[in-house]
């Protein structure tokens, strides 16, 4: 379970300066296409196609936004207040895409991560199965140039042996030239190994973000 209880989409941003106004926290989820970021957010947020609305034609190479909220109080002064904007950035590395959409992606990814002031934690989710690709090198070196410490989700871990999970991520973080210190979770939305620990990050941010109200 996670601090927040709720999750809806709030907008769809095709520029920077179409951010919804800063004032909470946000927390990004980066990742090519197919990687499982979609999947994941579904799984995170309990709700089953929630971010499938990203998907939805036009929507695919814009930065879509979502509302995290917490229950409040209790009986008649029960209700729901917005703690975080859950921010899912736009998937790259489609092979069909042109040059030009490809610059498009790439300029609004590295737009909002430098313009974002409110920023907090940035989820990079890599499939286990392949080394990172040249594009998901780019995108970690953009994150940490911006002064982020991305989590890599290592997804889709249910699809390989228990035998090769250290062999992957070493792997990952070799290609990736990520120190030891960088986080890489194996994770399976399928079985939901590694929900727990993402949760955890996830609350230690909102939590920080958002004391407890009396
Ligand atoms: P996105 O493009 O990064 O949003 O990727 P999706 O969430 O649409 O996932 C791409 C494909 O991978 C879909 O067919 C998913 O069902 C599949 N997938 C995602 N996560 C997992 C996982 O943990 N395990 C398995 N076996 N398949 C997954």
């Amino acid at each position: 379970m996670s601090l927040f209880e709720s999750a809806r989409f709030l907008t769809s941003a095709a520029q920077v300066n179409q951010l919804p106004p800063a004032g909470l926290p946000e927390i990004a989820f980066a990742g090519r296409s197919n990687a499982g970021k979609s999947t994941t957010i579904n799984v995170l947020t309990r709700q089953g196609r929630l971010a499938f609305a990203s998907k939805t034609p036009g929507r695919t190479q814009l930065v879509n936004f979502f509302n995290l909220s917490r229950k409040t109080g209790e009986g008649k002064k029960a209700g729901r207040e917005d703690i975080a904007f859950l921010v899912d950035l736009p998937g790259y590395g489609y092979a069909q895409a042109n040059e030009n959409v490809k610059a498009q992606w790439g300029k609004m990814i590295e737009d909002y991560l430098h313009k974002s002031k409110q920023l907090k934690l940035v989820f990079l989710l890599i499939d286990i199965r392949h080394a990172p690709s040249e594009n998901d090198r780019i995108m970690y070196d953009w994150i940490r140039r911006n002064g982020y410490d991305p989590i890599i989700i290592a997804t889709k871990l249910d699809k390989i042996n228990r035998s090769q999970i250290q062999k992957q991520i070493k792997l990952i973080r070799t290609t990736l030239q990520a120190g030891a210190d960088t986080q890489i979770i194996p994770y399976s939305a399928q079985t939901k190994q590694g929900r727990e620990e993402i949760y955890e990050i996830l609350d230690g941010v909102l939590a920080a973000e958002n004391p407890a109200q009396e």
